[in-house]
């Protein structure tokens, strides 16, 4: 088993380093990699920078070039559901891409031919996560989270998006990661927690509360692999 752990930011994985405390460095495709050896199992993790693009070139680089076998994305989003507040963490079940529209074919949004809107998590890793939720004491929401090359700080776009998608949060990775993941057959595990409500205070909220959310979806996902491994 060898694990990609990925965030979008330094903020993200962080945490993760930080608790491993050694690991090698490998200078590839324009990013770093992190590998270290953790209770018997490889890891591999890195930032791969923000945007749906940079997302798509690292999980594909940590499944093709790393061998990693499973995936699990930890990061911060902006909350469209009003029962997220800020720090709570979010499962995704399945992702979209919010920014994806060729609706002048009729088709519906974030739909191209011989893709598809939705793209689900692996479900034993979600399974998992509830668990890992009620050993920690924390409560968890699940949820349908939609991806775009967009920081949404509009309440009209977040609600647009709610409404098309039946989204509850939104972030700019993980749709991405997920074609990926889906198309390479890795299994995939995407956790935010949020660090805004995409409104006109996003920015705000964003900077104020990025390291704290960061630092508690990170913590989940390390006892995440703790499961996986054990
Ligand atoms: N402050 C950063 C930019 C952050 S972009 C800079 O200046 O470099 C926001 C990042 O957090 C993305 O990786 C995205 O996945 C996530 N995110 C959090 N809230 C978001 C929101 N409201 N809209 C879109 N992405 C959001």
């Amino acid at each position: 088993m060898k694990i990609a752990i990925m965030g979008a930011m330094p903020e993200e994985i962080a945490p993760i380093l930080e608790k491993l405390g050694s690991y090698k460095t490998i200078e590839y495709a324009g990013n770093r990699y992190y590998e270290a050896a953790y209770r018997g199992v490889d890891l591999v993790i890195a930032y791969s920078k923000i945007g749906k693009v940079f997302s798509a070139l690292t999980a594909t680089t940590m499944i093709e070039h790393f061998g990693a076998d499973r995936l699990l994305f930890s990061g911060v989003a902006g909350a469209i559901s009003s029962t997220l507040k800020v720090g709570d963490l979010i499962v995704a079940t399945k992702l979209s891409q919010h920014d994806l529209d060729i609706t002048a074919f009729g088709h519906p949004y974030g739909y191209v031919p011989e893709g598809a809107v939705f793209v689900a998590a692996d479900k034993q890793m979600i399974e998992l996560s509830k668990k890992v939720a009620s050993e920690m004491g924390k409560c968890v929401q699940e949820g349908i989270i939609a991806t775009g090359d967009q920081f949404v700080a509009n309440e009209e776009r977040k609600n647009w998006i709610g409404a098309t998608f039946g989204a509850d949060a939104l972030e700019m990775e993980g749709g991405s990661v997920a074609v990926v993941c889906d198309a390479l057959g890795v299994p995939f595990f995407i956790l935010r927690a949020i660090s805004d409500a995409a409104d006109m205070d996003a920015s705000f909220s964003f900077d104020e509360f990025l390291q704290t959310s960061a630092q508690e979806s990170a913590e989940f996902v390390m006892k995440m692999v703790d499961q996986l491994v054990s």
